[in-house]
């Protein structure tokens, strides 16, 4: 039988079930079978043009990331060049596919590492279920990226070229 969950309920996940889940041990043994699963992942972070682990070190190296925000977490490109969806990320297993419409020398490293940078912030909020992904911590996180500004106009003029 479905219940309907009043707005109010929408987050009441057991907080016992989020820990568990929150686990190295749930996230090690789980996400093999969600990788196999996932059609879209090209399963390497080393693209034709671009490393996504190279985005990463740089992430560190400005201080934007913490080694604890990417933690017993898995990087890959995507199989289809999707200029809509750049990227995505699963708080749950703790994976990000990258669209490999990124991997490419017209695309500057800063809007590459943006792209990897904001799936990066979904790795630091962790597995929320119900909650506001986008919320106004998020967005402050996001804007601490030098140039976040330019980046997000030079997103929106990729976008166009998609012709939709
Ligand atoms: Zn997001």
């Amino acid at each position: 039988m479905l219940v309907r969950r009043s707005r109010k309920q929408r987050t009441a996940v057991p907080a016992s079930f989020c820990e568990y889940v929150a686990t190295d041990d749930f996230v090690i043994s789980r996400r093999p079978t969600y990788i196999d699963r996932s059609r879209n992942l090209l399963r390497t972070d080393i693209g034709d043009h671009a490393f996504i682990p190279d985005s990463i070190q740089r992430l560190l190296d400005a201080g934007l990331l913490t080694p604890e925000d990417i933690r017993n977490s898995w990087f890959s490109w995507t199989r289809r060049d999707n200029l809509r969806r750049l990227g995505f990320c699963s708080t749950l297993f703790r994976v990000v596919g990258i669209s490999s419409a990124l991997d490419s020398p017209e695309v500057p490293d800063s809007i590459r590492d943006y792209v990897v940078y904001h799936e990066c912030l979904h790795l630091r909020q962790g597995y929320r279920p119900g909650g506001r992904i986008h919320d106004a911590e998020f967005r402050r996180w996001e804007r601490s990226y030098p140039g976040w500004k330019e980046c997000e106009n030079a997103l929106r003029t990729l976008h166009r070229r998609t012709g939709s």
